[in-house]
Parts: C-alpha cells; sequence; structure tokens
C-alpha cells in the first residue's frame, strides 16, 4: 500500500488572467506533488477557480457575457496557463458547478444540523445605490461615504445566518499550540495564536441576501452562501465529499495547503472550525507562502507603460514568459531565486543572469562538454566501465548527508535552498573537477585517464537530474535518459541520487546529435 498525499493550492478569482504570483504559487505546490509521487506516494493534487464571487457576475455582464460562460471560458485559460508551466495537478474544480454546490449543500446542512448555524442580524454600513453593505474600512476611508455614489452611508441592519466560529476558540487555540506542523512556516503559526489570545473568534456572518449568482442555503432558499465558505469547501467537494464517500476517506485530512500569506487566518481559524462543526478532523498542515514582487514593489501602471515602450511587457505574464523562454527557465528562476516561505523578487536583468549563470553556463555546460568528449573521442562509448564503481568528483563531500539535506529542504517548502545546495555544493565543484583534469586535453596524452574522468564526472549529472526532477522535469530527464543508467527513469527516487552506483553495462551515450553535435539544454539568452 502506497502512503498517501492529498495537497491543495488556493482557488483563484477568475476576474483577470494569472499573474506570476499566482504562478509561483502552484509552481510550489508542484514541486512537492512532483517530489512526493518520486518518493512512492499516491499522490491527488487538487486545483480550481472561485467563481461564485459577485466581481465575477459584474465582469461577465461587463463583457456582454452569462456568467457561467465566461467562468468556463476563463477556467480553461487558467488551465492553459497551468498545462504551458507544467503543473501536475489532478483535478481542477470550478465551483460555480452543479456538482460542487450539491455537495457544499451537504456540508452546510450537516454543520447546520449539528447546531452550529443559527439565525441572526446583520449590522453593518449600507449603500443603497450599490445595493451592498461596506466594511468599516471603507467607511472610514471614505469619511462614511460610498466611494462609487458619492453618497452617505446609512446603518442598515438585516437577517442573516452566522457560523458560531466562537464556540471553537479553546480547542483551536489548543490545536495550534499542540501541532507544529499545522501551520508554516513558523512565524505565521505564531502570528495565528497571537489573534485569538487577543481578540479572540467572533461568530462570521456566512450568508448573502438577495443574490442571484452563488449557492442557495438548503434550509432556506432566500440567502445564497457567502463566498469564501463555499471557496474553502472545494478542499473536499473535489476529493469526493457528499457523493464518493471512499473516496473522501482516503485522502482526507489534507496533507498541505498550499496558500498565499494574506488569506491564512481564514485557512488556519475559519476552515478547521468548519471541519469540526461538520464533525471532520483538520488539515495536517497549512503552508501560508509569500509574494513576488516585480523589481522590489507591486507593479505600477507607469512601469507597466515603460516595460511596454521597452517591449518587455511579455514578462508581465507568466504564458507570455514561457513562450518565450521554457517553462523550465520560468520555473528555475521562481523555485532558485524566491524563497517560498518569504518574499521574492522578480526583475528582467535578475532572470536573465540567473538563467544565464546556473542554467546554461553551469549545468548546461557540463552536460554538453560531457557529450561532446564522449563522442568525439569515444564514439559515446565508456568500454570497460561495467561493473566499475565511480568515484567521487567532489571533495570531502558526503553523498548521503547532501541528498538528505537537500531532501529536508524540499519537504519543507525552502526550494531555494534545495536548488542553492545542488547548484553551489554539487554542479560547481563539479565543472571545477573537469576544469581541474581537462580530459579534452588528457585525451591527447591518455585516453583512459581521460576515460576515467568524465565517467566520474557523468556520475554528477545522473545524481543532479535525479534531484533537480521535480523542479525542472523535462530537462532532467533530458539529462538522465541521455546515457544508459540501468534504473528506468519514471522510477528514481532521491535515494538512488545518494551514493555512487556501478551499472552492469557500459556506461554509453544514449542522446541522438542533431547535425553531428549535442543539442544545448539551456542556450544562453540576453
Ligand atoms: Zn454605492
Amino acid at each position: 500500500m502506497k502512503p498517501k498525499w492529498f495537497q491543495t493550492t488556493a482557488i483563484d478569482y477568475p476576474n483577470s488572467r494569472p499573474h506570476i504570483g499566482t504562478a509561483f504559487e502552484k509552481l510550489g505546490a508542484d514541486v512537492q506533488a512532483r517530489y512526493r509521487r518520486m518518493e512512492g506516494y499516491d499522490v491527488f493534487f487538487l486545483m480550481g477557480n472561485d467563481e461564485n464571487t459577485l466581481k465575477v457576475a459584474d465582469k461577465a455582464k461587463e463583457l456582454g457575457l452569462d456568467p457561467q460562460t465566461y467562468c468556463d471560458d476563463m477556467a480553461r485559460q487558467f488551465q492553459d496557463v497551468w498545462k504551458a508551466l507544467e503543473i501536475s495537478y489532478d483535478t481542477f474544480i470550478q465551483t460555480s458547478s452543479e456538482r460542487h454546490k450539491q455537495c457544499c449543500r451537504k456540508f452546510i446542512q450537516k454543520v447546520y444540523d449539528n447546531g452550529y448555524i443559527y439565525k441572526g442580524q446583520f449590522e453593518g454600513w449600507y449603500c443603497p445605490g450599490c445595493e451592498e453593505f461596506k466594511s468599516d474600512k471603507i467607511y472610514d476611508e471614505n469619511a462614511g461615504q460610498c466611494p462609487n455614489h458619492k453618497r452617505p452611508l446609512v446603518r442598515r441592519s438585516e437577517p442573516c445566518y452566522f457560523f458560531k466560529l466562537s464556540a471553537f476558540a479553546d480547542r483551536l487555540l489548543k490545536h495550534l499550540k499542540e501541532n507544529p506542523e499545522f501551520v508554516q512556516p513558523e512565524s505565521r503559526r505564531n502570528e495565528m495564536i497571537g489573534f485569538i489570545e487577543a481578540e479572540g473568534l467572533k461568530d462570521l456572518n456566512i450568508s448573502r441576501h438577495g443574490e442571484e449568482w452563488g449557492i442557495r442555503l438548503p434550509f432556506d432558499p432566500e440567502f445564497t452562501i457567502y463566498v469564501w465558505f463555499d471557496a474553502l469547501l472545494t478542499y473536499i467537494t473535489g476529493i469526493g465529499y457528499g457523493d464518493d464517500e471512499a473516496l473522501f476517506r482516503k485522502y482526507w485530512p489534507c496533507d498541505t495547503h498550499f496558500i498565499g500569506k494574506d488569506i491564512t487566518r481564514f485557512h488556519t481559524h475559519i476552515w478547521p472550525a468548519m471541519l469540526w462543526a461538520a464533525g471532520e478532523e483538520a488539515p495536517k498542515r497549512v503552508f501560508s507562502h509569500g509574494f513576488v514582487y516585480f523589481e522590489g514593489g507591486k507593479i505600477s501602471k507607469s512601469r507597466e507603460e515603460e516595460l511596454r515602450a521597452k517591449g518587455l511587457d511579455y514578462l508581465l505574464e507568466p504564458m507570455r514568459i514561457v513562450e518565450k523562454f521554457s517553462s523550465e527557465a520560468f520555473r528555475y528562476f521562481f523555485l532558485r531565486e524566491c524563497p517560498y516561505p518569504a518574499d521574492g523578487d522578480f526583475g528582467p536583468d535578475r532572470f536573465m543572469e540567473v538563467y544565464n549563470s546556473e542554467l546554461a553556463n553551469n549545468l548546461g555546460n557540463l552536460f554538453s562538454r560531457e557529450m561532446t568528449i564522449a563522442f568525439k573521442n569515444f564514439n559515446g562509448v565508456f568500454e570497460g566501465t561495467a561493473g566499475v564503481k565511480p568515484d567521487s568528483v567532489v571533495p570531502g563531500l558526503d553523498l548521503a548527508v547532501f541528498v538528505a539535506k537537500v531532501r529536508g529542504d524540499v519537504e519543507a517548502c525552502r526550494y531555494n535552498l534545495a536548488l542553492q545546495a545542488v547548484v553551489q555544493d554539487f554542479l560547481t565543484p563539479t565543472n571545477q573537477y573537469l576544469e581541474a583534469n581537462a580530459p579534452w586535453k588528457l585525451v591527447k596524452t591518455d585516453k583512459e585517464a581521460a576515460k576515467k574522468v568524465l565517467f566520474n564526472a557523468v556520475q554528477s549529472l545522473r545524481i543532479a537530474s535525479i534531484l533537480l526532477k521535480p523542479f525542472i522535469p523535462r530537462s532532467a530527464e533530458a539529462i538522465y535518459t541521455s546515457f544508459n543508467f540501468p534504473k528506468p527513469w519514471a522510477e528514481v527516487t532521491y535515494a538512488d541520487a545518494a551514493q555512487l552506483a556501478a551499472q552492469p553495462d557500459d556506461l554509453r551515450v544514449t542522446a541522438d546529435l542533431v547535425e553531428g553535435k549535442v543539442k544545448p539544454l539551456f542556450p544562453r539568452i540576453g
């Protein structure tokens, strides 16, 4: 029996196309999913779009479309981007789907039956022109006026349904304190504990009145479910809650919810309480990642204009970056340069620099040097190497310790540190080994010695490709399958990278040549 691994990303509002920050979240989740699959887990990776919001309905109206047509089209566009980035999700949920709605109603009915939903009065600032309540923040920021209508907001009270969140404050505080894994990174967990200790938890209005678009409350169809409540439920309706009990029991509780740091409270206060109210377990881990900024800030309109004028506006859209370079370049940059638990930065100059120095000049160069000399001087076959154990090319490196460190960083979502270790502690010293031994010169005086140097260095390509498999899956595969390593690529695990291994047959190059040359993995850009 394989152990199971269920993970999700936040679901996105489809009122605009995915931006770089949205893509960053999916990338980090994808690395984890790919790593877990390699390590033998039965992985279920869920993503989706959050469609039952008024903004979405308004946007559709603006375009003269009915909301469903608009949502379906955006869902297709989002998935096009995720596929281009090689995000290996298993299912994509649209919250406007009939199935999701049915299962949501079952959940909310259960919470109602269990006594955690009650009818009350919601009081707040209301604009008769907009026909909606405005937050206290909007009230304060606009001196008590509606920002759209420039008319005074009025105090209004109306019936609504509350979720009894306050009933779970003690249990939640205990849960947060006793389960260090529950909220990661650690700093966010402390923050979440602090909120409850300072303010407690207040009951939450989970209904909206008089709206067309949304999910109706099963016990009072005059009301729709507040969009946050239904959005969180994607995480269970997507694995069969409400209509496929066996599937749901197999994958729940969730192993990791990947979310942006700005929605940590929803996921670590409201979400576990909702689950408990329905008699279910809380998720095992909520990982709230940092943000990606553009050249140190949020992209401004003027900077956007400037980029457009320079012909660099493609940098603003993940899909266009992928089309111009490759999904591997995109994936590598963000995972290497932006720490997943903390904030990171994206800028065109740094993008080129990281790509050229680490992919083109380091990994790519190691690969093409090996291949070129192997073909030119040995016809692609290292004769007499069957059964020979390669020597280490990195002085003082304990391979098992090194791989354990990389593994630890991947599991804790410290992807930038994992990649840093592979590059600095492993690939760079391998290149230095080649420089020091110069097999391209040595081959002229001592062919056997040159062969041994190349044979040893090929091991570094094998090991690096395995460690890089979750990060740059296509390039890693291209490297690994360029040699006749005995273990099939689909079956390699991190444990295979932890040792230098002899193989039963002579090592040989199996890659094809294009016009007598090896196709470069990462052509230099800039
Ligand atoms: Zn208004």
